[in-house]
């Protein structure tokens, strides 16, 4: 089952795997990105293509911009902006019951 543009969930096994190249992450109920390959820099990382962090975040000197990437094949996953000692958001939350009842 598709849960994300690049992830997938495996109901048999209930891990989270990518799309990409197969490789499994973690179980369904973890935060995939937890056992991404994580990159941080300055928020200007994003490029222009984003809304300006400010206006989502404030405006905030420790503010960072992080990708995640597939430690199998290195496609970009997702991207947040967070304040450095933020912990990872956990954007994708699955009832793993309720999905393989
Ligand atoms: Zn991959």
């Amino acid at each position: 089952m598709q849960i994300h543009k690049y992830l997938d969930l495996d109901e048999g096994e209930q891990t989270i795997s990518c799309r990409e190249c197969g490789k499994s992450l973690c179980d369904a109920e973890k935060n995939y990105k937890e056992y991404s390959a994580m990159q941080t820099g300055p928020v200007t990382d994003a490029g222009p293509a984003f809304e300006p962090p400010e206006e989502l975040l404030g405006r905030d000197p420790n503010l960072e911009f992080r990708q995640f990437f597939c430690p199998g094949c290195g496609v970009l996953f997702d991207h947040e902006f967070a304040r450095e000692d933020d912990p990872i958001l956990h954007d994708i939350e699955l009832d793993v019951d309720s999905l393989t009842a």
